[in-house]
């Protein structure tokens, strides 16, 4: 964990800072509010961020808005959010693709002077069929040849809404013979009678991505535009924009791996169906792999940064990321900073039949093992308790460690107690356990016997009821969506979530939304920020105790 993982792009940024062809890195982070941000969104934004931090640069954050069907004010406020709670703050003010769409235009018009842009009257079925495949090479449209007076005239009145969605497009002329078929005569501009989120009814034409994203960057002086490697062969259509254009600056695009994470969705098409579908409650729903979700489920920034350390950046494609590195990031901050409470999911009443009603003791416990800086709680002791119906059974195997008829074990920071009795309802159930106390056992051994096990409890008296959801992983397959033939629904977990009517220490009446806890034995836990209030307690299981990530 000391030695850090390989990020090929800052090893590149730093050499060329050393060797002077770059004074100031400027980065970006570019989302289409489309949906929320998920873990592998979380990776870019970290590189991005990260860098122009590490590097003494500074990063802008960008909508990328040329699709306003499917675009939305709430993704927009989402997106700001999340970035801000990593950890990270943009460079200037927000920025949106949109800004620049009088100087596409004009860049568009440039362009058809140049004889290098024509309007295309071919439907986009033909746009495909002319376009060809890798082995057949695409023919030109019957409309390439059009004038420029001609193309300018087309474009100005698409553009002022004279025509119907797919009856004319902007296309780049280029090259319909090219090996990389992007560069097969490109679309720039397409008609689109919708109403836009930042430009409202101004435009009845937007950019395509390619012919946004490059000027983009230019405008605002990106040096580094770095992305996931689909968008490779990309490459030579973003730089014959930057080369054909009287653009201000010439930034270099730089791919890498994205982040692909076992038993994970990473695409915001598929979350969005989720949602759509209410398998789901909402984007954030703590089962989420959405920034807000996991923060919802007690992530802290801290952990989601770590993660994205850890994984490193290469251009190494294809490679799952084991889940437990990311619960290992998160488990190890809260083994360290989370204090520690005792929470009984599963009650089960325990009465101990040697100590008075009306008696009361209460001890003293550390907030957190190793962190003398966090206060002592209070834990109530008396006659009537819970402890957890995993922590008992009737007829236990040798190796049983925990309570058992006349067995004994320790109550934690307590008494051992013996189980004398078992009391059962009409149903045959166990519903609760007369016990005694060996009141010659607090803080130390009892005479002439050794008690192994050690179970957590909490004052029937005192102690506070707390709804406590724990969560496990949405899809039951480590690749839902492998294989393309099957529905990736068919893999949900129907067990994803199981809420429990616990009981927690009194300390915990106190917690506030996002407060994080270990409840000792069971795991890490966070008060939910939604959910969650005085009285009315909501806890999420963040993560289990065991760690499984081989390093
Ligand atoms: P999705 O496939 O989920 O819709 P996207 O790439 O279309 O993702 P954008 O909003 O365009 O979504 O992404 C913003 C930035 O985040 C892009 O630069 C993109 O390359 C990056 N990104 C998206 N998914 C991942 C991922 N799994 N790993 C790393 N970076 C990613
Ligand atoms: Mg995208
Ligand atoms: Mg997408």
């Amino acid at each position: 964990e000391t030695t850090p993982a390989p990020n090929f792009i800052r090893n590149q940024v730093r050499d060329e800072i050393e060797g002077g062809q770059v004074t100031k890195i400027v980065t970006r982070f570019p989302p289409e509010p489309n949906g929320f941000l998920h873990i592998g969104h979380a990776k870019s934004i970290c590189l991005n961020f990260g860098l122009a931090e590490q590097m003494g640069g500074e990063c802008h954050l960008r909508f990328d808005d040329t699709n306003p069907a499917k675009e939305e004010q709430a993704y927009i406020d989402a997106i700001k959010e999340d970035v801000s709670w990593l950890g990270f703050s943009w460079a200037g003010p927000v920025r949106f693709a949109s800004d620049y769409f009088d100087q596409l235009y004009a860049w568009a018009q440039h362009l058809i002077r140049e004889g290098k842009a024509y309007v295309d009257d071919l439907s986009p079925d033909e746009i495909r069929e002319y376009r060809g495949t890798l082995t057949a090479p695409g023919k030109p449209s019957p409309y390439r040849e059009r004038s420029v007076e001609e193309n300018l005239d087309f474009l100005e009145r698409m553009r002022v809404g004279e025509f119907g969605e797919s009856e004319k497009v902007l296309r780049a002329k280029i090259d319909m013979a090219s090996p990389n078929i992007n560069l097969r005569d490109p679309i720039l501009y397409r008609i689109r009678h919708a109403n836009h989120h930042q430009t409202g009814d101004k435009w009845k034409i937007y950019p395509s991505y390619d012919f946004t994203h490059g000027q983009s960057d230019a405008i605002e002086g990106i040096t580094h535009s770095i992305c996931t490697l689909e968008f490779e062969d990309h490459r030579p259509l973003y730089e014959w924009f930057l080369n054909n254009l009287p653009v201000p600056a010439k930034p270099r695009q730089i791919e890498f791996a994205r982040l692909n994470l076992d038993y994970t969705l990473t695409s915001k098409r598929k979350l969005k169906l989720l949602v759509d579908e209410q398998i789901v409650d909402g984007w954030d729903d703590p089962r989420m792999p959405t920034v807000s979700g996991m923060r919802r489920r007690g992530y802290t920034a801290a952990s989601i940064r770590k993660f994205c350390e850890m994984i490193g950046v290469t251009r190494a494609d294809g490679g799952l990321v084991d889940i437990a590195m990311l619960t290992h990031a998160i488990r190890s901050d809260l083994e360290d900073n989370a204090p520690r409470a005792m929470c009984v999911l599963k009650p089960l009443k325990v009465v101990l039949t040697n100590v008075a009603e009306d008696y009361e003791e209460v001890y003293d416990v550390p907030g957190h093992p190793a962190r003398d800086d966090m206060p002592m709680r209070k834990v109530p002791f008396g006659r009537e308790l819970y402890i957890d119906q995993d922590d008992f059974m009737e007829d236990a195997p040798k190796k049983f460690f925990r309570l058992a008829p006349g067995k004994e074990v320790r109550l934690r920071n307590s008494y051992v107690i013996r189980c004398d009795e078992v009391i059962k309802n009409d149903a045959g159930e166990v519903i609760e356990l007369r016990c005694s106390v060996d009141f010659d056992t607090l803080g130390k051994n009892p005479e002439g016997r050794k008690v192994k096990g050690v179970v957590h409890w909490v004052s029937a008296t005192h102690g506070v009821p707390i709804e406590v959801r724990l969560y496990d992983n949405l899809f039951m397959v480590e690749q839902p969506d492998r294989d393309k033939d099957v529905d990736f629904l068919e893999h949900l977990n129907p067990e994803s979530l199981v809420i429990c009517q616990a009981i927690g220490e009194p300390s915990l009446a106190e917690a506030v939304p996002e407060d994080r806890f270990q409840f000792e034995r069971m795991g890490y836990f966070c008060a939910d920020r939604h959910l969650s209030k005085p009285g009315q307690l909501v806890f999420n299981r963040t993560v289990g105790l065991k760690d499984s990530w081989a390093k």
